[in-house]
């Protein structure tokens, strides 16, 4: 593997899967990203997407090229289905060799697990969390938090804007950083919460960005929690990010549209010195 952090989307959709043949180029499946290093990988978000992820661990293990007794270190941003969906079938939950650590916010009296409990287990889905065959480590993580993984890595969790106890995550590995900003609202960009996301995402290698609107459809939904991709541009710009990536796309969003959103967004951030791409299911990147 080449040096730095192989990063891979497998979900790039926001709120819900959409798997309409109009939309195929940018994917249907809902938030999943992997970031590989040699001593280990993280996943950010278990929404339909990872579940072709598992898929493909599930080969590579049976052709010998991925040990599955090797930790996977799942990274949740919060409980809204989009971003869970995929784990109820998510192939390592029934190896009996897997050995898992699963992090995501906790919400008052309620751990992490509880909440992620309240929908995969009956009666919403028949097997239970404490049915599958993984070994699992559960952490709460909250804002300030700061976990060490193996490989010098480090990954630090921001409390984000929006609904129902979310978080934002950063993973540093020799000097190659990724901030994962699913499902997040920065706001005006005088407001605090622009300046908390702006050092947090500071000299950043790669920020993906939540941005299901453009500028002028903003207005509509404000205080759902989600940015549009000008936000993106301003941030990346200020906070000095080498590289921004969109995603959360909007469900109803066809390729044609996205494609043309993209282009705009391509050109006016060519004009800000930006290096800008809007995710797409499978695309690869290294940080
Ligand atoms: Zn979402
Ligand atoms: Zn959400």
């Amino acid at each position: 593997m080449e040096e730095g952090l192989g990063l891979k989307f497998w979900g790039t959709r926001g709120s819900m899967a959409a798997p309409f043949s109009s939309h195929m180029v940018y994917g249907g499946n809902t938030s999943s990203v992997s970031v590989q290093w040699p001593e280990g990988m993280a996943v950010f978000d278990g929404g339909t997407g990872i579940l072709a992820l598992g898929q493909h661990l599930e080969e590579a293990a049976a052709r010998g090229q991925w040990d599955q007794t090797r930790k996977l270190h799942i990274f949740v941003s919060h409980v809204h289905l989009d971003h869970i969906m995929g784990l109820p079938l998510f192939p390592p939950l029934f190896w009996k060799a897997a050995d898992m650590e699963f992090f995501g916010p906790g919400e008052g009296e309620n751990s992490f697990r509880q909440r992620l409990g309240k929908v995969i287990g009956p009666p919403c889905w028949p097997i239970s969390l404490e049915q599958v065959s993984a070994k699992i480590q559960w952490h709460d993580t909250r804002d300030g938090d700061v976990w060490n993984l193996p490989g010098e890595v480090k990954v630090r969790v921001m409390g984000s804007r929006h609904p129902d106890g979310t978080v934002i995550y950063r993973l540093d590995q020799k000097g190659s950083s990724v901030v994962y900003g699913l499902d997040c609202e920065p706001g005006e960009e005088s407001g605090r919460m622009w300046e908390k996301y702006r050092r947090f995402a500071g000299n950043c290698g790669l920020l993906i960005f939540d941005a299901p609107y453009d500028e002028k459809e903003y207005c509509h939904f404000k205080g759902f929690g989600h940015g549009f991709w000008q936000q993106g541009l301003d941030m990346a710009v200020q906070c000095g990010a080498k590289k921004l990536c969109i995603s959360h796309h909007d469900w109803k969003r066809t390729d044609e549209q996205l494609g043309e959103m993209e282009r705009e967004a391509a050109k006016e951030a060519e004009n800000r010195g930006v290096s800008l791409a809007f995710a797409r299911e499978g695309m690869e990147l290294t940080v």
